[in-house]
Formats: C-alpha cells, structure tokens, sequence
C-alpha cells in the first residue's frame, strides 16, 4: 500500500488555521491550550486515516475548521452539569438524586457569594458553630432532643458507631446487613468505627430471643438497619423497633436505627408503603436516629442524626465529626428545605422531590397531554403516543413499589431507537429516557414542563435528519 502523500501534503498548517475568521473568533473566548489541543487532534486524526490508507479524507479548510470548532465547544463543556431525567425514577442515583426546590437553590447562590454566618453568632458577634443553623429546625419537625449533621448518611453511620460502640458488640440481626449503593455495607461500617458486629438470626427470620440471648457484659448497642433497597417475601419475621427499644432499654443499652431514606411526611397518605418514616421511628423511644437528606427528604446530600442529647453531645466531639463535616452549600439547602417542613403543606407544594412523588394521575394526564399536543403538531420522522406506564421512587426507597405514571411512547423510523438514545445524550442538555417495547419513553413524571419546548426541538431536529 502506497501513502497518499499528495493528501497529506494537502493539510493545512497550524498557523493558517489559527488565521481563519471563526477560529480567530473562538481563540478571543477560550484557552489557547484548549484550542491547540483541538486543532493538533483533528490534523492527527486526519493523517491517521490518510496513512491508514481511507480514500475521501476531508481536508478542506472549512471542514477542518468546522470539526476544530466542535472539539473545542466539547472540550469546554462542564463535565458535570444539568440533564433532563425522563426515566420516571425520582430519586436516580446516577442523576444526582433529590432535585433542589427554588429556595434550597437561591440559599446556596447567596451563601455561595457572599461572606456568611456559618460559624459566626451575629448577636455575641462572636465564634458560632455551623450545627447550630439547623439544629433546632430538626428538633422541632421531628421531636428529637438534639441533632448533627454530616456529609452523608453513610458518615452518619460510621459516626454513630464509633462513637457509641467502638470497642464493644453491637448486635445486629442478618437479615439487615444489607449493601447500599456499592460501597456502602453494613458489616465493613461496623469493622472501621472499631465496633464488633455480633449478628443473630436468620436471613429471614429474626426473633426477640436472638437479641436477647446474645446480650453480654460486651454489648455495646443494638442496631436496626432499614433494608432500603429489597424486600423478603413468604416467610418473614422480624423484631419492630419498639420491641427493640424495649429490649435495648430494659439492658441499660442504647438503640440505633439507620432508616436510609427519611421520609419527614407518611407516604402511606400518598399510596406509597412500606417506607418508615422519622416521626413514626421517634414516637418508639429509640436512642438514635440516622437518614439521609437527599433521598425521601428531597434536600442536598447530607446525613442528619437525632436522637437524645448524652449520645449527640459525644458525637460533637468525636474527631470524626470534622472529618464528616458538612460543607456551608450543603448546608445552606439543607435549612431552606427544613424551614418547608415547618408546614407539611408547604413541604408538599414546594419540594420537587415530594412533588413527582405525590403527582395524582390527572394532574400527570393533563402534564403528558402539554407535551404530546406540542410533540403532536405536525410531527416528521415520527409518531408519539400518551399512554400509562410505571416509574419508580429510586435511591434505593420502597424498591417493590412501580409508581404508576403516564409517559410519551414515541416510534421512529428515522433511526434505530439504540441510535436516538445515545443521540439524546449527546445534545446539549441531555435527555436520558428509556426503550421499552420498540419505543421510547419518556415519563413526564419526572421532566418538568419549563423543559417540554426543548424537548420538542430536539427530537424534532434528530429525527427528521
Ligand atoms: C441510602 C442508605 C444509606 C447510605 O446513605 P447515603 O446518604 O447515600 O450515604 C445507609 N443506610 C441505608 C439503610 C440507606 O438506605
């Protein structure tokens, strides 16, 4: 095979390049390294494929220009940034969990600004501490005694058992050792807080005497885990938290529950069940509490501990604590979606999280038919339908329950549906749906209409390619 040189020869230099009008354009607002780096990698790509021995290689000025202009426009992109979730899971894991209502978004833009109070007592005007912000709030939606927050629930955890049995067994039945979100697993949080994790029962069954009986001198704490993310069906047993609270308390021992998702509202109201929410755990009388704040809440990532004041206090001084601190961003939204739960109403009206997770079905209907009518009009390159399907909470909440939801089933011959997907992702916000069934999904559940028109040019311009 003979190299084309005559082609090789025919790439433009980087000098002439760097002289064309939209170059010199996009070398005014981006790094000259970034636009280096395009340029070098679109000539190496083109020589490549000349020496590889491709025939129509494109080495025309403009086309060379127009890729250099896309490389960088990528390039400069955030890798982190928004998308839009229609897979009908309302807390995705993947796509960041609980959305932030409009306030817990305007309190971390002015924190984020300005100087602020996050360790600072305005009225001594002396050092504060960054607890105090939300601790009474907590108190007083939930009834606890005292509270901390950390950078997660996982934190909340390994700083629970650390400070409260480090050292010493703490009895857990097997049928909760449970494996959240990958890395976080019950026994290994127990082995780095120092504690000794003593297990009793069965997988799927666990009776009042196995905590009993395996109480000693050593016994630390007993801990309830919420099994998240499954469930056992047929033959099941386990002890509730008020036996355990009464067995914990007639040895003089303290007990903790990691409920994971925390709801602050009873979802039993809203048809969702077997999710335990904070204020049904407290009126047990357990010692400790821990849930997260981005999951069933629908605040920022956090983990929130409540519980009695001797536990909490000592976990204050725990060096752990500063290590698992919870950053003034975080915290900043965190107050805001507390302050909603001052007025369960409000909470309901104003958090995005409960909003989708409370949505009736009309109300989907008449959000799905806003969608369809603008995708309906006068569609090319594709047919939509309004129909039902089912979501999911997500964040490893009730994973039994499919929430009924209304979706947009859109076919296409235009491209493969494989095709449209990753075209989706690919735009510049993109949009993650779902195939089922030779169609594409998109669950109107979980997209919010501000989002609908954009939508609608996008799978407009990909499919009429
Ligand atoms: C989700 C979950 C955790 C971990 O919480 P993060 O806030 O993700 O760290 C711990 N325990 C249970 C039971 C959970 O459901």
């Amino acid at each position: 095979m003979s190299v084309n040189t005559a082609l090789l020869r025919k790439i433009p230099k980087i000098d002439d390049i760097l002289r064309q009008e939209n170059i010199e354009e996009t070398a005014q607002q981006c790094s000259h390294s970034i636009l280096m780096e395009s340029i070098r990698e679109t000539l190496d790509s083109l020589r490549q494929r000349i020496l590889a021995g491709e025939e129509d290689v494109p080495v025309e000025m403009a086309d060379i220009c127009e890729e250099v202009l896309r490389l960088t426009a990528q390039k400069n992109t955030m890798s982190l940034r928004p998308v839009i979730n229609a897979t009908g899971i309302i807390l995705h894991t993947n796509l960041g969990r609980a959305r932030l209502s409009d306030r817990a978004v305007e309190a971390i833009k002015s924190i984020a600004q300005d100087y602020n109070t996050l360790e600072y007592n305005l009225k001594k005007g002396a050092r504060g501490s960054r607890y105090d912000h939300v601790e009474d709030l907590i108190s007083k939606i939930t009834g606890a005694e005292d509270a901390i927050v950390v950078n997660n629930n996982a934190a909340a955890v390994m700083l629970i058992l650390s400070t409260m049995a480090k050292g010493r067994e703490v009895i857990t039945s097997r049928g909760e050792l449970v494996e959240i979100g990958g890395a976080f697993r019950v026994p290994d949080i127990m082995a780095q807080s120092g504690g000794t994790l003593v297990e009793v029962g069965t997988t799927n069954k666990t009776h009042y005497s196995d905590y009993v009986n395996a109480i000693t001198p050593e016994t630390g704490a007993l801990l309830k885990v919420h099994t998240s993310n499954f469930k056992i069906m047929g033959f099941f047993e386990e002890v509730t938290l008020e036996e355990m609270v009464e067995i914990g308390h007639s040895h003089n021992l303290p007990v903790i529950y990691d409920l994971g998702s925390g709801a602050l509202v009873r979802l039993q109201d809203y048809g969702i069940q077997d999710e335990p929410n904070v204020l049904d755990a407290m009126k047990s009388g357990v010692d400790i509490l821990s849930f997260s704040g981005d999951k069933l809440l629908g605040g920022p990532q956090a983990g929130i501990i409540i519980g009695k004041r001797e536990y909490i206090e000592k976990m204050k001084k725990n060096p752990l604590t500063r290590a698992f601190r919870i950053d003034k961003l975080t915290l900043a939204a965190l107050e805001a979606t507390l302050r909603d739960y001052l007025d369960p109403e409000v909470a309901l009206k104003s958090i995005p999280t409960l909003q989708m997770m409370c949505a009736t079905k009309e109300e989907l209907l008449l959000k799905g038919q806003k969608l369809f009518d603008l995708l309906n009009q006068n569609p090319q390159g594709y047919t939509v339908e309004l129909t039902e399907d089912y979501g999911q909470i997500g964040g490893g909440s009730v994973p039994t329950q499919m929430i009924p939801s209304v979706v947009i089933a859109l076919k296409t011959t235009k491209l493969s549906l494989d095709t449209l997907e990753k075209e989706l992702r690919a735009v510049s916000l993109p949009i993650i749906a779902r195939i089922s069934k030779e169609r594409m999904l998109f669950d109107v559940r979980t997209i919010e209409e501000r989002h609908f028109s954009y939508i609608n040019e996008t799978l407009r311009k990909l499919c009429m390619k």
